[in-house]
């Protein structure tokens, strides 16, 4: 059970470019990294608009010299200091994640950036490259695998307690775009242009959030071929697409069902997760992160709750409330940067083993995530052709 005592030499001095005022996913960030000491917010350029930045920043209470105007200055500020940051999390627009990420690991610096990491797997080989040359940790910010239930998805699998995997049914959708974007906000903007978003929307916007927990619940099974059909309901957003389904074959034969959407009309954004083996199968949504279902074949069903002591230890690893008390996002992507920490002091203390087994988002689950998406458009873009995975 996490219960906020350290778990790492010190903590991360930490600075975040983007995730200002009016950002969507600048809080969870912080919500993630500061709830148990693992790092303290010293600097940041948080804002495209360096005034509102740095008044953001000192009511976060940076000091307004650590406040900087861009991420270029921030390096330049941070670089040389003594006491400067140890990592930078980058909650950007996606267009600027390669450009960023490049130059924080060129200056030495540890990375956490959003998803879809970059726009092409060979962006990811650059950064990848980078990051081992200079011995540094890129985390990914794949916040929904931080919920102690996925774990224990993993752990059943691992175990053999759902037999062999035949079926994968994953659904991540809502309907806040269902309308057209004549008055939409600039993070509807920037997500629907493919400058600024890369060549894709819903799949790379939410999409990724399913394959990358698919990867941490199934990690023996490779996509070996997909389909992927996806279309703009709302032409204005074409060639990128707001609704997207994609069919998977598994080298073990499993089949995979994923669809993504943002004008499921109605919806209110829930995530769910079915996985089907020979003799049983589990399903969870994130709109019950406490509950995981159990079906056996031929018993009745059960329904697990987190923190209970019948669940397997990588779940109970993950455990922050204790049982009774529910636990929700902020958890997760606290678990998250925990994990991220984690890596960040062992490459810091030179501890390869540790590293070895040590589980966490990293430039390789970034990089994967690029991939499958590279692949989607590829199918989509032959006309909803079966393709084999590259
Ligand atoms: P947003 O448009 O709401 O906010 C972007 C923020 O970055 C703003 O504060 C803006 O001023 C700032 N900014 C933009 N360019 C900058 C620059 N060059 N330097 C400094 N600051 C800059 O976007 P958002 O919805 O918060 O998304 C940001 C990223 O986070 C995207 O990559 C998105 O895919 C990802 N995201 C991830 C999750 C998740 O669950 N992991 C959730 C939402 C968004």
């Amino acid at each position: 059970m996490i219960n906020g005592e350290r778990t790492i030499q010190r903590p991360m001095r930490w600075g975040m470019v983007g995730g200002g005022r009016t950002g969507q996913v600048g809080y969870k960030h912080r919500t993630g990294a500061l709830r148990d000491g693992t790092y303290q917010l010293v600097a940041g350029a948080f804002d495209l608009d360096a005034e509102r930045g740095r008044d953001f920043g000192t009511n976060l209470g940076v000091a307004e010299d650590r406040c900087y105007a861009t991420y270029q200055d921030l390096i330049a500020g941070e670089k040389d200091r003594e006491d400067g940051v140890d990592v930078v999390s980058v909650a950007t627009p996606n267009f600027t994640h390669f450009e960023i990420t490049k130059a924080l690991l060129e200056a030495g610096i540890h990375v956490i950036c959003e998803k879809p990491l970059f726009f092409t797997v060979e962006e990811c080989e650059v950064v990848a490259k980078l990051a081992a040359e200079k011995n540094l940790i890129v985390g990914v910010t794949y916040g929904f695998t931080g919920h102690p239930l996925v774990h224990q998805m993993a752990a059943m699998v691992a175990k053999g307690m759902l037999g062999d995997i035949r079926i994968v049914d994953m659904q991540y959708t809502h309907g806040f775009n269902a309308g057209d974007d004549t008055d939409a906000g600039e993070a509807v903007k920037w997500r629907t242009n493919p400058a600024t978003a890369g060549n894709t929307f819903v799949l790379g916007d939410i999409g990724t959030h399913l394959y990358y927990l698919s990867e941490v619940v199934l990690p023996h099974l490779k996509v070996e071929k997909l389909l992927c059909d996806r279309t703009a309901f709302i032409p204005s957003r074409a060639p990128l697409e707001d609704h997207a389904t994609v069919l998977m074959h598994y080298d073990n034969g499993a089949r995979g069902r994923l669809w993504v959407s943002s004008v499921d009309a109605g919806n209110m954004g829930s995530q769910k997760y079915r996985f089907v083996g020979s003799k049983a199968s589990v399903t969870w949504s994130d709109s019950r992160p406490d509950q995981l279902i159990y079906q056996v074949q031929g018993e009745p069903e059960q329904i697990m709750h987190h923190g209970m002591p019948y669940l397997e230890d990588e779940s109970l690893a993950a455990d922050r409330m204790g049982a009774l008390h529910t636990e929700g996002l902020g958890d997760s992507w606290s678990n998250i940067y925990l994990w991220i920490a984690q890596a960040i002091d062992a490459k810091m203390r030179g501890d390869e083993e540790f590293l070895k087994t040590h589980h966490y988002p990293g430039i390789e689950a970034g990089t994967e995530g690029v991939r499958w998406l590279e692949n989607c458009v590829r199918s989509a873009d032959a006309g909803a052709a079966w393709i084999d995975f590259e």
